[in-house]
């Protein structure tokens, strides 16, 4: 029997009514706003309703520096809390909305997979509640007030060559990465090159992602730098008298959305800052709702540890004041064959065969990747628990070598099949999350708010990524001078590098020593409230392939969708 498709797994999964799943989590209809059947918006007003009730432990799902294909930490977050669920314990599950423009790029659907899923998925995947055109509807009107401002006589004197606010859209469209705008006549405005950036990578994400209450969104918002008058001086969405109606169109998007697994465990969705330019981790109102509904709060963070936990500690917990109880780092067998440098993997190519074969050799042959990567959650003083996310044709011989290789660490280990199986498959690793969090837990941020930026990078470069240092180019070294003599020097950093290695190079696997972090270029997102270096090309907005998904994307006669991954 073929394994059925992710698309066909979530329309055959009964669904619960929205009332259920949020009395799951003690949250009344009071605080219940729905859209349509399946999601609903929950008030802010939750956050102070439910503030006497006990905090959830709280555990980030992160990963060892995965391939290009992902190695399944949206899938493990899922499949965890549904089967914290399973063991008896009430789990919760919160999560980034994924980007519509990589579902019709390459990547597909981002709802985890199999019976670990956010369902259902085409909601998911599609416009869910309109957060998404919210956040690129407020991002482009800054954009569009900046430019009237310019047109009507540019009273506040910004300078044109130093604008660094783009358009957004949530479409993968290489062809907008660099545009001129303001053609036509002189009533059309003035000339000048810009570009679109993809909404995930708008500052606006980051900022819903990041704000604590609307009062919160309202400020940061207004923080945000749009350029710079010739002199250096930042001009902010403030100062353009834009935040107000920026904030108005965010009001609804800053309420979590609620969904559930395939096993009817609530999750909740909510907002989708970038992993490289931006920290990569959903929204704090959603997790301050959730924290206080449940007994375990999972959460995924992007990319590898060394960047999608490490902002998760960094920045996310900085600001909320929320501490993790524990760190679950997902490892596959692929993975660790692919940082033994002995195969290639290719993002849209299926794996080379020989990697298929038994070989725990290989799989040892990349495990400094792992060492590494828990080194890096327990320099935050948190409990590393190993996800082996069992893929099948995976061989025993070859999880035993990862269970080794984590147990010589100290860490939790436990194999998991929440992919075939849901909750049930993930029961072992569900007990040795319980037992981290059991653990006397000791999270510390890993440097303060008043260490100069320069500090901050070289401590997350040489601690985190195992660089011997950090080198500067000339504009990076200016910009950071900059930015401290504006008063952003004691804003954390967010270090924009690939997602495929450890150090800033994606062809250097396992974990590279001997290197040296270049920083290219620093730029700021001061009303998000980081700094970020940029290490390498950082693309912010996708292209499409030979052939995007969007080509097998269709609707039947019915109104079905069809060809959603
Ligand atoms: P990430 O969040 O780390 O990018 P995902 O959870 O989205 O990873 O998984 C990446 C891809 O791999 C998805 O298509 C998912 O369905 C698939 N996948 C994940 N885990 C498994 C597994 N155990 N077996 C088979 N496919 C899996
Ligand atoms: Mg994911």
């Amino acid at each position: 029997m073929t394994f059925p498709s992710d698309l066909d797994i979530s329309r055959a999964t009964p669904l619960r009514p929205m009332e259920d799943v949020a009395a799951q989590l003690g949250i009344g209809e009071h605080l219940l706003e729905p859209y349509g059947r399946n999601v609903a918006k929950i008030s802010l007003d939750a956050i102070d309703e439910l503030s006497d009730r006990p905090r959830a432990r709280y555990v980030v799902v992160s990963a060892i520096t995965p391939t290009p294909l992902g190695e399944g930490k949206t899938t493990t977050t899922v499949g965890l809390g549904q089967a914290l669920n399973h063991i008896g314990k009430r789990s919760t599950v919160a999560v980034r909305q994924p980007s519509m423009g990589p579902t019709f790029g390459i990547k597909g659907g981002a709802a985890g997979g199999g019976y670990s899923q956010v369902v259902p998925m085409e909601a998911l995947n599609l416009h869910l509640t309109g957060d998404m055109h919210a956040v690129t509807a407020a991002h482009n009107l800054l954009a569009a007030m900046l430019d009237n401002h310019l047109h009507k006589g540019n009273e506040l004197g910004v300078d044109p060559q130093r604008i660094t606010w783009r358009r957004v859209l949530d479409v993968n469209d290489r062809d907008l990465r660099n545009i001129v705008s303001g053609l036509g006549g002189k009533q059309d405005g003035s000339p000048r090159q810009t570009g679109f950036d993809i909404t995930a990578a708008s500052e606006v994400m980051a900022v819903l992602a990041l704000s604590t209450s609307l009062a919160d969104l309202r400020q940061r918002l207004g923080r945000i730098v749009v350029g710079y008058t010739p002199d250096g001086e930042p001009i902010t969405a403030e100062q353009l008298k834009a935040a107000g109606a920026m904030a108005v169109i965010l009001r609804d998007a800053l309420k979590p959305n609620l969904m559930q697994t395939t096993e009817n465990t609530p999750v909740l969705v909510h907002a989708g800052p970038f992993g490289n330019i931006a920290h990569g981790n959903s929204s704090i109102v959603a997790d301050l709702v959730a924290s206080r509904c449940t007994d375990y709060l999972i959460t995924e963070a992007g990319f590898g540890a060394d960047m999608g936990a490490e902002r998760f500690f960094n920045i996310k917990c900085r600001a909320s004041g929320l501490k993790p109880d524990a760190a679950v780092l997902v490892a596959t067998v692929r993975a660790l064959k692919a940082h033994s440098g002995r195969y290639k993997v290719v993002a849209g190519k299926p794996l080379p065969p020989e990697m298929l074969e038994e070989n725990p050799d290989d799989v040892l042959a990349g495990a400094d990747n792992l060492r590494k990567q828990i080194d890096n959650i327990r320099l935050h003083g948190v409990s590393p628990v190993v996800a082996i996310n069992a893929f099948p044709g995976d061989f025993a011989s070859e999880h035993e070598a990862i269970r080794q290789v984590a147990e010589a660490e100290g860490a939790h280990v436990a194999v998991s099949t929440h992919f075939t199986e849901g909750g049930k498959g993930g029961a072992a690793l569900a007990e040795a999350v319980v037992a981290a969090c059991e653990e006397p837990a000791g999270f510390q941020v890993l440097y303060p708010d008043e260490a100069d930026l320069r500090t901050k990078i070289e401590t997350i470069a040489t601690k985190v990524y195992g660089a011997d240092g950090v080198s500067y180019a000339p504009a990076a070294s200016r910009a950071i001078d900059s930015y401290e003599a504006n008063g952003y020097g004691d804003l954390p950093v967010c270090i924009a590098k690939t997602h495929l290695s450890l150090s800033s190079d994606p062809s250097l696997l396992g974990a590279p020593t001997g290197w040296t972090l270049p920083v290219r270029e620093v730029r700021a997102s001061v009303g998000a409230g980081f700094v970020y270096p940029i290490c390498g090309d950082m693309r912010t907005m996708p292209g499409l392939g030979s052939h995007p998904q969007a080509e097998s994307i269709d609707l039947d006669a019915d109104g079905n969708i069809t060809g959603l991954m």
